[in-house]
């Protein structure tokens, strides 16, 4: 199944266009994406078996997938040539860390460029689809609603300023998680271990990995969590970068106004970013 967030309505996606849930099912699923999470599983069967007109489906329309999650969660370091580029040991467990839920965004947005360094970081975002507590990793796809595409953008100067990082903050300016066009659930990719993720900056690659190169899957990710805090349905878990970050590069290249990031996940879609110099503070 695929389902899509289209001007806050909650939309199955057939073929090359859209359903309208709500009123295809005569309101038995709230037009609400955020909360579709609560009856996942009966969304999926009533998907089965849908029989509607279908709508016109713009991907690059399409606001989060899940627009309102209880919590949001960062995972640092999780590819190998990343953790290598950074100079920086791989984690023993996973490097979690949050994202609050005011940067949200959607598949195509303009991003404000706040004064520092704001990186690009592709990567595939899970959203959770019951509520999960203490899941072995071989139940921990079960919990997964689907896989959508995401980019945490970082402001690095913040991030690795004073004593000890500030990842939340540097990741959480307005538009630094924009994510979509679309939920796509486990059974729809051919092996939801190992999909190509990239990104392209002014058309340029720049990023180019398979998550089947993460240093914790999916699975464990969702099992390590599940283990510390309740997973609840909406969750949103960013799964970590493959190398090619501008960190990363000599000399470092960061975003300027007018750069274009277009960032893909085989299988799902693509989201894409422009970024535009931020108007100066408010003084007072
Ligand atoms: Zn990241």
């Amino acid at each position: 199944m695929r389902i899509a967030n289209v001007d806050g309505r909650l939309k199955l996606l057939v073929h090359d266009g859209a359903v309208d849930v709500a009123a295809a099912s005569n309101g038995r699923f709230d037009s609400n994406p955020a909360r579709c999470f609560e009856q996942f599983g009966e969304l999926r069967r009533w998907a089965d078996g849908v029989d509607a007109a279908l709508e016109a489906f713009a991907p690059e329309s399409a606001g989060p997938p899940s627009p309102a999650p209880r919590q949001v969660f960062g995972i640092g370091l999780n590819y190998v040539d990343h953790a290598a580029e950074s100079g920086l040991d791989l984690p023993t467990a996973p490097l979690v860390f949050s994202k609050f839920l005011s940067s949200f965004a959607g598949a195509t947005a303009n991003v404000a460029l706040p004064k520092g360094s704001v990186d690009w970081e592709v990567e595939i975002v899970v959203l959770i689809g019951e509520h999960a507590r203490a899941v072995a990793p071989a139940r921990a796809w079960d919990v997964v609603a689907g896989l959508t595409v995401g980019q945490d953008l970082s402001e690095r100067e913040l991030q690795w300023s004073g004593p000890a990082p500030q990842f939340g903050l540097a990741k959480s300016y307005p538009g630094f998680s924009p994510m979509g066009p679309c939920l796509v659930t486990p059974d729809e990719l051919s092996d939801p271990s190992d999909l190509e993720l990239g990104c392209e900056l002014n058309g340029d690659s720049v990023q180019r990995g398979r998550s089947a190169n993460m240093v914790f899957s999916v699975p464990e990710v969702v099992a390590y969590l599940s283990g510390i805090v309740s997973l609840l349905p909406g969750d949103v878990i960013f799964t970590g970068t493959p190398a090619g970050v501008g960190a990363g590069r000599r000399p470092p290249r960061f975003l300027r106004p007018g750069d274009v990031l277009r960032s893909w996940v085989e299988g799902i879609g693509a989201i894409t970013q422009t970024f535009v110099a931020e108007p100066p503070l408010e003084q007072d």
